[in-house]
């Protein structure tokens, strides 16, 4: 179970948000018949009222899952600097926006911040601002509170943020319901643990073809959820099973393709990068849809609304949506990426830095939970979206000789330039 988040929900009010959660999915199900899973995933994740995001939010050690930034400040350290390197390599233009999406409690974005503050002689002369797509208005006075102190305001309805602030170290933050709303402008992407929150839909090869796993009522026991299959296509059995596909059950995330079309063309028309992290697969994985509820596997189907609800994301699927608008870099493992990165020399360096025998055991654990390949350094992996002339020359086909070298991009090995 590395979906290690923080709750800001007890058990009290767990229980209380999942009855009334599951009294109106009933009452939906017994009006207009079964939902694809998708629609169950939304509801039970971001609906306005009762939500698992809304009004939970589930992140970190006292809550349902943990994430590598809760785990260690270097994780969002070496973050920091991947958009540093790639906005050095990128001729340093004159102003970038940090743009997260899904940003949690917000440590991540504090430490890559903390980097910012550390390394302003290096980018002095850049206009940084910070723009947080974030659903859940729990998380989002969370996050203000970490980020600002909690001097953040709500934003005239007028505009298109829905609330503004200074970060602690003098950077504009803005925050977004939808990625849309974020202004147009060379921005550098971040998305960690945001992918696999988006709702999927699954399906299963049948003896008559593809069906759609839909949720319905169980008639024999009075409000409980079970799987059905859909009698006969549905819209999505149509669009979203390829003819070659030889998997026996398939999950595709609609949403996250249409984000990283919009994240693509974003790249592709004003500048930037991306970088995406999460746990996922190169489109092999079959049946990943899981809940879970105080750092333990939780039934997807019972309690709606009081547990985070998760499946594997589909790199191969992203890089499709791409639409080679983008280069693509990865998946590469999360090991690999933060060795790349530096992270031994940074363990080093504070472990010599740490008097006490507490904070170095500490600074190992984290350690080794992020790398070790049994725990988060194999099963999650680092995907980047990269402008073309980011890794090859516009007119390297012509005259090789005649441009220096591109500098590689952090992080990723040269070998896994797709
Ligand atoms: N990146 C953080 C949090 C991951 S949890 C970390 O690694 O610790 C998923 C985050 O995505 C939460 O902040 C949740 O509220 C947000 N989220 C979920 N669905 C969303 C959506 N459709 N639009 C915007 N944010 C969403």
């Amino acid at each position: 179970a590395a979906r290690l988040c923080s709750g800001v929900g007890g058990e009290a009010e767990a229980a209380g948000g999942a009855g009334a959660m599951l009294r109106h999915l009933a009452r939906k199900l017994r009006a207009s018949g079964p939902v694809t899973v998708a629609e169950y995933m939304r509801e039970a994740l971001t609906n306005p009222g009762q939500g698992y995001y809304t009004r939970r939010g589930g992140v970190g050690e006292s809550g349902d899952f943990i994430t590598s930034p809760e785990i260690s400040q270097v994780f969002g350290e070496l973050i920091g600097i991947w958009y540093i390197s790639e906005w050095m390599a990128m001729g340093k233009p004159s102003t970038f926006q940090l743009v997260e999406l899904g940003p949690g409690r917000g440590t991540l974005t504090e430490d890559i911040l903390r980097v910012f503050k550390q390394l302003s002689s290096v980018l002095s002369k850049c206009d940084v601002s910070v723009h947080l797509v974030e659903v859940s208005p729990k998380l989002s006075e969370i996050q203000a509170v970490m980020l600002t102190g909690g001097k953040a305001q709500p934003s005239p309805e007028d505009e298109s943020a829905y609330m503004k602030g200074i970060s602690k170290t003098g950077i504009p933050i803005f925050w977004y319901r939808d990625i849309q709303d974020v202004p147009a402008g060379y921005s550098f992407y971040l998305a960690h643990e945001f992918f696999d929150a988006l709702p999927i839909h699954k399906f299963q090869r049948t003896e008559k073809g593809w069906r759609e796993v839909l949720v319905d009522i169980d008639p024999e026991v009075p409000d409980q959820l079970r799987f059905v299959l859909s009698p006969s296509r549905t819209p999505a059995t149509q669009n979203f099973i390829q003819p070659e596909e030889t998997r026996d059950h398939v999950e595709v995330c609609p949403e996250a393709g249409v984000i990283v079309q919009r994240l693509a063309s974003r790249i592709e028309k004003d500048g930037g990068a991306a970088l995406v992290a999460d746990y996922g697969h190169d489109g092999t994985k079959t049946d990943t849809f899981r809940g879970f509820r105080n750092h333990k596997l939780h039934d997807v189907l019972s309690a709606p609304g009081t547990a985070d609800l998760t499946a594997d994301v589909d790199f191969s699927y992203l890089r499709k949506m791409a639409q080679g608008k983008t280069a693509t870099l990865g998946p590469i493992k999360q090991r690999e990426f933060l060795k790349n990165m530096g992270i031994d020399l940074r363990l080093q360096v504070l472990l010599q830095n740490s008097g006490d025998t507490a904070t170095r055991e500490q600074l190992l654990h984290s350690y080794d939970m992020l790398m070790n390949p049994e725990k988060m350094g194999d099963c999650f992996n680092f995907f980047a979206l990269l402008p073309h002339h980011r890794l090859v020359h516009p007119d390297k086909k012509d005259k090789p000789e005649s441009k220096s070298p591109l500098p590689p991009v952090a992080g990723f090995n040269e070998l896994l330039l797709k």
